[in-house]
């Protein structure tokens, strides 16, 4: 299956793919599908999860910062990929170089985009972002139209878009999000004609799919995750992710005998422990130390001790025939047991993007498609031609 580090992420393609599918589907046929793989695919792999998203159907693709998208580029990614955050007036030139879709939120960013865009002998497309209530990026509403006035007045610059971000559509309340639509609304007609929009992340696209307008920017639910617990399961959603690895060690402790550092757990039976090489240097989060729950042999085998930089230890004295390099599985299914990126987060106090988004560079993606490996990107390279991601599999 994979014989290199025995712990690895698989990334199912198909799951990719699939999620995709089920976007379109739930949404009006013009509203397209941004696939947002900032943050490295959130932890998943950014060219590779482009790759599929756009053969699946995505029009498109977003990332936080310039160099995220000269990577896609680098890759051959060959679609229109949106800057969503902030490109400062010193990143212009290469940002037109690689003919990335900035969001200008600056005259000095605007200015220096079109004298890069002059240098060049071609116009350069720019998107306005409405702070309607998130309070983080964009301009204001009060100042957002003059902006915008500004902005198509200057030569080698073309305004096509306008959009915001919800504060709180993954909430149950959709309060606010109503708000913060009208809010958009009221600054994009006096904006003009002409000019798209997209408003909706995952959750926005999941509840609200009549604030699809041209586009929804997909993120988390691209990957198989709802955005919260709050909202509907109305888009049928694979998990791409899965964090294994492999027992290294098994060894039977005597009553009395502590595991880890700060000997935080004591035996008070014989146990038979179980050493699996991930730790928090892999993204496995500390705050599961003698709380987490792996699955081996489709049993739960919770975690003794403090999670390490490089490995934890878990309790397999239920579980019969547990053998040296079995699989264990730390974030998917195994059997009839499943442990999801939700109830990691749960104990460490956070959400599913956290989780899989800090799944680090050193545990090997494994890739997938119709079950079986289609590439491998690890620390020591990438094991598959860039084609093989492109593939038509369902
Ligand atoms: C990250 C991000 C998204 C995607 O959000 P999800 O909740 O992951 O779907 C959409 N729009 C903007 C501006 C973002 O920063």
């Amino acid at each position: 299956m994979w014989f290199g580090r025995p712990t690895w992420a698989e990334i199912d393609l198909d799951a990719i793919a699939a999620n995709v599918r089920a976007f379109r589907a739930h949404l009006p046929p013009a509203t397209g599908v941004l696939a947002v793989v900032k943050g490295e695919g959130y932890g998943h792999g950014a060219v590779e999860v482009a790759r599929v998203a756009l053969a699946a159907g995505a029009t498109g693709l977003a990332v936080n910062f310039a160099d995220e998208g000269v990577a896609l580029r680098q890759a051959g990614l060959a679609s229109e990929i949106l800057v969503l955050g902030y490109v400062p007036a010193w990143e212009a030139r290469k940002a037109l170089q690689h003919d990335l879709t900035v969001t200008v939120h600056s005259r000095q960013t605007a200015l220096a985009l079109a004298a890069a865009a002059q240098e060049r002998g071609q116009p350069a497309a720019v998107q306005l972002k409405v702070d309607s209530g998130l309070s983080r990026f964009g301009l204001q509403p009060a100042e957002a139209i003059a902006f915008g006035e500004w902005l198509r007045g200057l030569p080698w610059l073309e305004l096509t878009a306008v959009w915001t971000h919800f504060a709180s559509a993954d909430e149950a309340d959709k309060t606010f999000s109503h708000q913060q639509i009208a809010t958009f609304r009221a600054v994009a007609d006096r904006l003009g004609p002409g000019l798209r929009r997209h408003a909706a992340n995952s959750a926005g696209a999941i509840d609200l799919p009549a604030y699809g307008f041209d586009a929804v920017r997909i993120g988390i639910s691209l990957y198989g995750l709802y955005p919260s617990d709050e909202v509907r399961r109305s888009v049928p959603l694979r998990p791409a992710l899965a964090l294994k690895s492999r027992v290294a060690r098994l060894a039977w402790l005597e009553p009395g005998t502590t595991v880890g550092y700060g000997r935080t757990w004591r035996a008070e039976r014989r146990t038979q422990a179980a050493l699996v090489p991930c730790g928090y240097a892999d993204g496995l989060p500390r705050s599961l130390s003698n709380r987490g729950e792996a699955l081996v042999g489709g049993q739960r085998a919770p975690y003794l001790g403090r999670v390490s930089m490089d490995q934890i230890v878990v309790d397999v004295t239920h579980i019969p025939a547990v053998g040296q390099d079995d699989e264990v599985v730390l974030i998917g299914r195994q059997g009839a047991q499943e442990v999801s990126a939700e109830e990691l987060a749960r104990l460490d106090g956070t959400i599913n993007y956290e989780i899989v988004t800090q799944i680090s560079a050193r545990v090997p993606r494994v890739y997938l498609r119709g079950g079986a490996v289609v590439g491998v990107k690890s620390v020591t390279g990438l094991y598959a031609s860039p084609q093989v991601f492109q593939g038509t599999h369902a």
